[in-house]
């Protein structure tokens, strides 16, 4: 087993994060952690009358695996939940102690580089015009078959980001030694590249 080696992953609603996350991982072979998967655990919990702080302290992997969690009212009970001080710091650990397993570990999330890995050996910042998320978003919808409208799921991806900027714990920010990739204009396989060659450029001096 190598050494711990930690890539962050953040930057706002449907930019590419999973998709590169995923694909960073099998390549590097590390691990791969979605921390909104977390949230929106949590929030689809308070949806169903739990109470937050409760919810996030007693979070089990199973949680995870359940049908749902990917839709867009889970995702806003997920920001909702986020801004919660203690929510966070109950899901700190497990998040800390999955980006040292052995073997390497991609977590991709809103404030991985800044608050969970501030020592983590690569950071990047994954983003994109919210028109271009808010279409990518509606495509992905669509694609599950489920109803919506492209400027409502705009206006969604615009609430979402501006409530997880904004808040006072832990809001979505780029760390200051992260990377930048702006996918906008970029495919699916450039965006991928970018981000390996980006890990790759630390990883051989790591
Ligand atoms: O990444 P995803 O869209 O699944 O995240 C759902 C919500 O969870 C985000 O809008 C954000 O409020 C919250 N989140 C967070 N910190 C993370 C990951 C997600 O606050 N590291």
């Amino acid at each position: 087993m190598s050494k711990p080696f930690t890539v962050a992953i953040d930057g706002p609603a449907a930019a590419g994060k999973g998709t590169i996350s995923k694909a960073v991982a099998a390549h590097f072979g590390f691990g791969h952690l979605d921390t909104g998967l977390l949230y929106r655990a949590v929030g689809a919990k308070v949806m169903a009358g739990a109470d937050a702080i409760e919810a996030a302290q007693a979070l089990s992997a199973d949680d995870l695996n359940v049908d749902g969690l990917r839709t867009a009212q889970v995702a806003q009970a997920a920001s909702k939940v986020a801004v919660i001080a203690g929510v966070r710091a109950a899901l700190l650990d497990f998040q800390r102690a999955y980006a040292r397993r052995a073997g390497g570990a991609v977590l991709d999330g809103r404030d991985i580089g800044t608050v969970i890995c501030p020592q983590a050996e690569a950071k990047l910042f994954v983003t994109a015009s919210a028109e271009v998320r808010g279409k990518r978003r509606f495509d992905e919808l669509m694609g599950r078959g489920e109803a919506a409208e492209l400027a409502q799921v705009i206006e969604d991806v615009r609430a979402r980001d501006e409530r997880d900027a904004e808040r006072v714990v832990a809001p979505m920010k780029a760390a200051d030694d992260a990377q930048t990739i702006d996918t906008s204009d970029l495919s699916i396989a450039e965006a991928i590249a970018a981000a390996i060659s980006a890990v790759e450029a630390v990883r051989g001096t790591a």
